[in-house]
């Protein structure tokens, strides 16, 4: 077994190397020395030496996903309850939830909803939310604390 070469701090592609994590260890039952990385898009996952050094993995898997936003699609589809037609909504123009005053937020690796809106030139900050259901009420609180006339909107 060849002498471990420390990568923290290194960066593969879109990776960077945060420090080792745990080995891994192959059906045939050998050891695989493993990274933990992160990526640009915000996740972090394991990678084994060889094909981080040999440049063969080069992101967590969105490439392969046909890039991020697939992967956000992806990920919004796979959530219960997202249909736009259940919430009454215009759909927005720039944000990519699908909702209006909630956005895509990468933290610590997890894909989080963030709920922010605007009156009268002031920003407010709902805060964030890991699923949207919950992200959707903390808006709606929001909006009826900020918005006087909300429910004639
Ligand atoms: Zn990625």
């Amino acid at each position: 077994m060849p002498a471990l070469i420390d990568l923290t701090g290194q960066t593969f592609g879109h990776l960077t190397v945060i420090g080792r994590a745990p080995d891994r260890f192959t059906k045939s039952g050998l050891r695989r020395t493993q990274w933990h990385c992160q990526c640009d898009c915000g996740r972090t996952i394991n990678v084994d030496s060889q094909p981080l050094r040999r440049g063969e993995q080069k992101s967590c898997g969105h490439d392969r996903l046909g890039g991020f936003q697939r992967y956000i699609k992806k990920h919004m589809t796979e959530t219960p309850g997202t249909s736009l037609a259940q919430l009454n909504d215009r759909p927005p123009t720039t944000n990519k939830t699908g909702y209006r005053n909630i956005s895509y937020c990468w933290k610590n690796g997890k894909l989080y909803y963030r709920v922010e809106l605007q009156y009268q030139r002031q920003q407010y900050h709902g805060g964030l939310f890991l699923t949207l259901e919950a992200a959707i009420k903390a808006r709606d609180e929001l909006r009826r604390k900020v918005w006087p006339n909300y429910k004639d909107k």
